[in-house]
């Protein structure tokens, strides 16, 4: 069955567009994912649920199919596609760019809207994620991604996720049109100002087109009911960054993510590590260590659930985080090593400071004392927290429990 879906002409064009997909993260894991590291420290193992059998993920992958995980950890296929490969802009780091002699795809809304189901109805996607290159500007080609969603929940009544690229420098009415149809808008910044983003994406303009519409959203949020959303609420935003590209700082990269975390509450930003692609004009330029963008993840957590601040972040003297520590840890080294935290008496936002304890634990702690004193390790381990990493930064009834060094992960 799968096999007969890709002899069609739909399922061709969507295997030969999922092979430049890579510059799109969403929310996905890969495949093959590197483990993913949490502020706390802790490494996040790739969930079970997630775990395919590899001719079936390879299958899957060649589609367009990742596998995203979603608010509350359930992970869900998803398919993530451009409603056409052709894009009259020339983003210097995109395979899609103009000009690049490269064979483009384009779907009609009604014929995307067709596969999609085809392969919901399968069992093969529960979301969609969509994207598209820009052609005859970003308002017309906006207007059929809206008419792709617009056709899915009401013609074929799907009820799914469906996240949906906002082009650059679309009208308000198209964003509160696409308000009403999805769970997620992504903005991508690209860079982290106007001065980086000419020289990444020169004719996108990154107040005007890029922090306005993000604006807009966030205005629409703050101003009207949400039940006029999709789903009875307004949907979540993300943005996008490409890093390593053009010699920008990781300050710039995080003061950016800080402000658009706080003031416009996106939910997320996602970093992906610059990697050239032949015939662009970056196309000599070296990859980036994707442990950068390792550190970028933590610290933007940092600043969305653990109430960090960019002060607080440890840039080397050229703006750059150390990549050989995690930046809650070199935190904690340098300000909890002599003035450990009382498990027993510290605050919520005093227990998020320690390594090893994000919110979750932070919770489990507070209810814990309820019932009585933490005296020693033991109890913090019963309770299912991992103790390596926290023990050198805590006092549990005023003493220092013992303790191994961990390793600076
Ligand atoms: S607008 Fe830029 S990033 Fe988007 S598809 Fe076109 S060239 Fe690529």
């Amino acid at each position: 069955m799968f096999y007969n879906w890709c002899m069609t002409d739909a399922f061709v064009k969507l295997q030969e567009i999922a092979v430049n997909m890579h510059l799109e993260p969403a929310e996905e894991t890969n495949l093959n994912p590197a483990p993913e590291v949490a502020p706390c420290g802790q490494v996040v193992a790739p969930r079970s649920s997630t775990a395919q059998p590899r001719h079936t993920a390879a299958k899957q992958a060649a589609l367009g199919i990742s596998h995203a995980v979603m608010p509350g950890g359930k992970t869900m296929p998803q398919l993530k596609t451009l409603l056409t490969t052709a894009c009259e802009r020339n983003c210097y780091y995109c395979p899609f760019r103009a000009g690049r002699n490269y064979k483009r795809h384009t779907f009609q809304p009604e014929e995307l809207a067709k596969a999609f189901m085809q392969m919901y109805r399968a069992g093969l996607v529960e979301g969609l994620f969509l994207s598209s290159g820009i052609i005859k500007g970003s308002v017309a080609t906006q207007d059929k991604i809206l008419e792709t969603a617009e056709i899915l929940r009401q013609k074929h009544q799907f009820k799914g996720y469906i996240h949906l690229k906002v082009m650059p420098g679309v009208e308000k009415d198209q964003l509160r049109h696409a308000m009403t149809l999805a769970d997620r808008l992504s903005v991508n910044l690209e860079a982290p100002n106007d001065k980086r983003l000419a020289l990444l994406a020169p004719k996108k303009v990154f107040f005007e087109e890029l922090v306005r519409p993000l604006q807009i959203i966030e205005q629409i949020r703050q101003e009207e009911p949400a039940h006029l959303g999709w789903n009875g609420r307004w949907p979540s935003t993300v943005t996008q960054f490409v890093v390593g590209a053009v010699g920008e700082t990781d300050v710039e990269i995080l003061s950016t993510t800080e402000y658009f975390t706080k003031q416009l509450h996106i939910q997320r930003a996602y970093f992906s590590a610059f990697s050239p692609i032949p015939d662009t004009p970056l196309e000599n330029h070296p990859a980036e260590n994707p442990m950068r963008k390792v550190r970028l993840y933590q610290t933007s957590f940092l600043f969305r659930d653990y109430d960090f601040g960019l002060e607080e972040m440890p840039f080397d003297q050229q703006g750059n985080l150390p990549l050989d520590i995690d930046p809650k840890l070199a935190w904690a080294k340098d300000n909890l090593s002599h003035n450990p935290v009382e498990l027993n008496r510290a605050h919520r936002d005093e227990l998020l400071r320690v390594p090893g304890i994000g919110p979750k634990h932070s919770h489990t702690i507070l209810n814990a004392r309820r019932r009585g004193q933490l005296r020693e390790l033991n109890h913090l381990r019963q309770l299912g927290i991992a103790t390596k990493r926290l023990a050198p930064y805590v006092l549990l009834d005023g003493k220092r429990p013992n303790f191994q060094l961990p390793l600076d992960l």
